[in-house]
């Protein structure tokens, strides 16, 4: 590790999952990008991790958009000093079964999930070749295993496992590794939409889960921020092309 403190961005870091593992970058002394739909919802979590002693700059970025990503990339490359950390968290969900699911809804998850990480691991990459080093860590799902009413999401989740064992081979002799975490069930606004759509309250839909995952709790954002700071440390650079899953010993 070097002197010079590291630089990372985090997208779809407004909240949930994205917020932790930005705050959790922060306190290991990386400099984060907190990086989501648009600045106004990146603030507060860029001001947080401020306010805590961190570095963290918000960045206006919507991943599926080819422009403003190579434009956001090269801004925090220009601000921060580098680019050595990507985090591909950013995600959406358009659930329904396969007889009711619109092609908008199937584009709008393969777009977000896929085509987003496939743009931001292009545009990261620029900067870490030159420099002969990096982590990438994309976000997959006990989902991608297979779940009823997410057959656009499943599909998604599963690509981002192919996508990273693909980069893992591509960028590895860059200097570069590329991991995948896959979380089980965690507490945020996403699995709050689930228990609304489902007809429970979110407390429900925790408790019912945590009952059937072996370590009897469902995760906190910060399970998976864990496991993302492992993956993006100099710790696990013998580890590349993998899929970690973080789900309490919980299969779908
Ligand atoms: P969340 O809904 O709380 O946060 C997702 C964030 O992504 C939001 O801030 C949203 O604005 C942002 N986002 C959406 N579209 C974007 C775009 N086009 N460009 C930039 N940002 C965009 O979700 P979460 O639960 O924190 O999930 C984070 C990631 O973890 C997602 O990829 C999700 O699929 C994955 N995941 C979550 C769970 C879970 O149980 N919560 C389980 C498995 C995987």
């Amino acid at each position: 590790m070097t002197d010079q403190r590291r630089v990372a961005v985090v997208t779809g870091a407004a909240r949930g999952i994205g917020a932790a593992t930005a705050a959790r970058l922060a306190a290991d002394g990386v400099a984060v990008a907190v990086a989501d739909l648009d600045e106004q919802a990146c603030r507060a979590t860029a001001e947080s991790i401020s306010a805590a002693g961190g570095v963290a700059i918000p960045l206006a970025c919507d991943v599926t958009d080819e422009a403003a990503v190579d434009t956001a990339f090269d801004r925090v490359a220009a601000d921060l000093g580098s680019l050595d950390i990507l985090v591909n968290n950013a995600g959406v969900l358009r659930d329904n079964l396969l007889f009711k699911m619109s092609a908008a809804d199937w584009d709008t998850v393969m777009s977000v999930h896929l085509r987003g990480a496939f743009l931001c691991c292009r545009a990261a990459q620029r900067h870490m070749v030159a420099r002969r080093s990096g982590a990438i860590v994309n976000t997959s799902s006990v989902s991608a295993l297979g779940t009823r009413g997410q057959a656009n999401y499943s599909a998604a989740k599963m690509g981002i496992q192919g996508l990273t064992r693909t980069l893992a081979i591509e960028l590895g002799p860059f200097g570069i590794n590329v991991n995948a975490v896959a979380p089980g069930f965690i507490v945020t606004e996403m699995t709050a939409s689930t228990a609304a759509r489902v007809g429970v309250t979110p407390e429900e839909l925790q408790a019912k889960t945590a009952a059937v995952t072996p370590v009897r709790r469902v995760g906190l954002p910060a399970d998976i921020a864990n496991a993302v700071a492992f993956l993006s440390s100099e710790k696990s650079s013998f580890i590349t092309g993998q899929t970690i899953y973080v789900d309490g010993g919980r299969r779908l």
